[in-house]
């Protein structure tokens, strides 16, 4: 049976075509969008793309071309040299590593600046059998049939403590402060300290994490005027706010940024929401408060 179409209505049922077995398609090539041209479906023309290829070159308008694997399927040619694309959908099992995460769990008898890894973790492992169709070999869909666990996940734990230190051993007070500013909760109270201020696994932690859900709102701790609300680097998203005094206050790692570079922010004012862009394994706010261009430790400014 002969159909007219438009060749690029049989293009895209070759592309968005389901075909669970192997079809040879012959299309006619050089042919202008919307133009027509007959052929039959599901049709073998050939096994090997080199004759039909062959075939073509020697093929004029209004000749008719027998299958060499099925004499009853005819092609009619109507313009153009022919060309053959060969669909094949294929069953794969593909291997995908489930990376562990990491989970803070608070330890009340543990010191506000002591973590411990309870539990280091294994990465988990899941297979997939993913049907693959392809047109000369190139991918042009794929779909996922079966999903199954092979190793599972275990994350890391990690206790941090809540108890408070006798000694503050981080900042001393600040005594000869002239210019008091007072710092408000970036989150308004909301969220746990996941890690907190100074040496942490061999380096030095400049701010303050706050662990809180995806999209927490984060308020300017302090009236200010944004000198950054963009990304960078290993902070993701962040917004730079300078309180005019020598303060400037970072908020890193957001989902969202609301506040604008030269914006005027009151305290409390909403600025951006929380995230894990950047460097960053979980949804939490990295707040820093820079006194002079020198970090501080800020616990003590918002807790
Ligand atoms: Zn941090």
């Amino acid at each position: 049976m002969l159909e007219q179409r438009s060749s690029n209505e049989f293009t895209s049922y070759l592309v968005n075509g389901k075909k669970k077995n192997t079809w040879k398609y012959a299309i006619f090539s050089g042919l202008t969008v919307g133009a027509t041209f007959a052929y039959a479906e599901n049709t073998v023309i050939s096994d090997n793309k080199t004759i039909v290829n062959e075939v073509a070159n020697t093929l004029s308008s209004g000749e008719e071309v027998r299958s060499t694997q099925d004499e009853t399927n005819i092609y009619q040619i109507t313009s153009g040299p022919v060309l053959s694309v060969n669909i094949t959908t294929e069953d794969v099992v593909l291997k995908q590593e489930i990376p562990k995460e990491i989970e803070y769990v608070a330890n009340s008898a543990m010191y506000e600046d002591e973590t411990k890894v309870v539990q280091e973790g294994q990465d988990g492992l899941k297979e997939m059998v993913v049907q693959i169709e392809a047109a000369d070999g190139v991918e042009i869909s794929r779909e996922l049939l079966q999903e199954y666990v092979v190793v599972e996940v275990k994350n890391q734990i990690i206790e941090y403590g809540t108890k408070a230190p006798i000694v503050n051993t981080q900042i001393a007070p600040q005594t000869t402060q002239t210019q008091s500013t007072t710092f408000a909760h970036p989150l308004n109270g909301v969220g746990y300290i996941s890690s907190s201020y100074g040496s942490r696994w061999g380096s030095f932690h400049n701010g303050i994490d706050i662990a809180a859900g995806a999209g927490t709102p984060i308020y300017a701790a302090a009236a200010g005027t944004v000198t950054y609300s963009g990304y960078m680097g290993t902070y993701g998203y962040l917004v730079i706010i300078d309180h005019g005094n020598g303060y400037e206050t970072y908020y890193a790692h957001a989902s969202a940024l609301y506040a604008k570079v030269g914006q005027y922010v009151t305290q409390g004012q909403s600025i951006a929401a929380v995230g894990s862009t950047g460097n960053s394994t979980g949804n939490h706010l990295h707040f820093e408060i820079r006194e002079n261009g020198q970090c501080i430790n800020p616990y003590s400014y918002i807790y």
